[in-house]
């Protein structure tokens, strides 16, 4: 016998129960996002590689390393998708969206490929939501999308969150402090880890979020790059913080989150949460003001986030959620004549929006119980001998154990009064 197919490692099946979850998720989500005026925006699921190597940067780890790309027959350079802003940006400069209005508030809800080394939080296939708002380069806008974001997990009551937040100034200014961060690492050079020793070369921002312990030691005496905004950078930001201030949201300022991709700039911010482990980044994000412009569109100021689905299920208090686990009826009878009966019985009911259940399997009417016992239904409908001859149904109450008799024509009615 052949050796048994089963799923590529760092991707997953989502089975039974678990769905409920996430398409309550779904639901909240769509729900949430257009209290804020955001509206979905859907991109294809393959894009170009050269759209993502073009944005996110030919340095950063998704890029180098870890996107599905391949060549189709026509020799066309694809790739599945790492994250959406690029996609989204992208579609926006095509459908000219930036002159239709004068501010585009987008989100998504998309599954995305990243070949990252799986482990608890941390998948191959993951899904994320997110918001694009293009058009703002005001304070407000930074504020509105963090907002939206911490809020949005205060309304599931997730708690234990930590929201970091930056300013990486723009890209001249990323430059100069590129420049100085690398000078003083390299005084460290031959202490630091091969990882890092390249990333000093290639990406040294990146080096500010090591996990490796003697690393942090050397960062902590690292130049801040708040020390080099300049006068409108660092106005951007104080306006920033005191909104956030003002709306009652907890931050801690941290010099050292610097975001691993090429294209953001300014204000920069991640919500981490306690209860992840070492994968702790619930969701991330930023401004982006240059990353039209650098696609070929008109200049347009973007701020945006992406929050990990799976990770937020992690953390969710799947216990409190209102999703009602049980169908609401099961029809049982006593002998396979009565299908027909059954099959009529159950399409008025699902007209009546009731979740009904037959049985495929022609079980004996005690295996049929047993299986209604399994799927926790509210009732039974028993169709047998007598009821058929008296043209009615026996209706139990599973709870109670109460049985009713109904006439056939009064079965809907019944329900409508339960
Ligand atoms: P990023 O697009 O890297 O800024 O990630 C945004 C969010 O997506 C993270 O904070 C995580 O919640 C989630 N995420 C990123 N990469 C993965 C992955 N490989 N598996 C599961 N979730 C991920």
């Amino acid at each position: 016998m052949s050796d048994l197919i089963k799923n590529i490692k760092g991707t997953q099946d989502i089975l039974y129960e678990e769905n409920d979850i996430w398409q309550y998720l779904e639901n909240f989500i769509h729900h949430y996002l257009k209290k804020y005026g955001y509206s979905q925006i859907r991109t294809p699921i393959f894009e170009s590689t050269y759209l993502f190597s073009r944005s996110i940067g030919s340095q950063t780890d998704i890029v180098s390393k870890e996107m599905y790309s391949w060549i189709d027959q026509g020799g066309n350079h694809l790739t599945l998708k790492p994250e959406s802003t690029a996609s989204v940006v992208r579609s926006f400069i095509q459908h000219k969206l930036g002159k239709k209005n004068p501010i585009n508030k987008l989100y998504y809800i998309d599954t995305l490929f990243r070949r990252e080394r799986p482990q608890k939080g941390r998948f191959r296939q993951f899904n994320q939501f997110g918001v694009e708002a293009l058009g703002s380069k005001y304070p407000e806008q930074d504020v509105e999308v963090i907002a939206l974001a911490y809020n949005f997990y205060k309304s599931l009551n997730i708690d234990n969150l930590n929201l970091k937040i930056n300013s990486i100034g723009s890209p001249e200014v990323r430059l100069k402090y590129k420049d100085v961060l690398t000078k003083y690492l390299l005084q460290y050079k031959n202490k630091l880890s091969q990882i890092s020793q390249v990333r000093l070369e290639k990406n040294p921002l990146r080096i500010l979020d090591t996990k490796v312990d003697f690393e942090i030691e050397i960062i902590k005496n690292a130049p801040h790059i708040l020390d080099y905004l300049n006068k409108e950078d660092k106005n951007h930001f104080s306006d920033v913080l005191s909104h956030l201030d003002s709306l009652s949201i907890d931050y801690t300022v941290d010099y050292k989150l610097v975001r691993g991709l090429d294209y953001y700039c300014h204000t920069v911010f991640e919500i981490l949460s306690d209860n992840l482990g070492s994968q702790d980044a619930l969701c991330g994000g930023g401004r982006y003001d240059y990353l039209v412009e650098e696609l070929g569109g008109q200049t347009t100021p973007a701020f945006g986030f992406a929050a990990g689905i799976e990770r937020l299920i992690l953390v969710l208090n799947k216990k409190h959620l209102p999703i009602s686990k049980s169908s609401d009826i099961y029809i049982v009878i006593t002998d396979k004549k009565y299908l027909e009966y059954s099959l009529k019985i159950s399409d008025s009911l699902r007209a009546e929006n009731l979740i009904v259940v037959n049985d495929l399997l022609r079980r004996s009417l005690k295996s049929q119980m047993k299986d209604a016992n399994r799927l926790n239904v509210s009732h039974t409908i028993i169709i047998g001998d007598e009821e058929v001859e008296n043209k009615q149904v026996v209706i139990k109450d599973m709870k109670s154990g109460n049985q009713d008799y109904i006439k056939f024509d009064r079965i809907k009615s019944y329900f409508r009064n339960k």
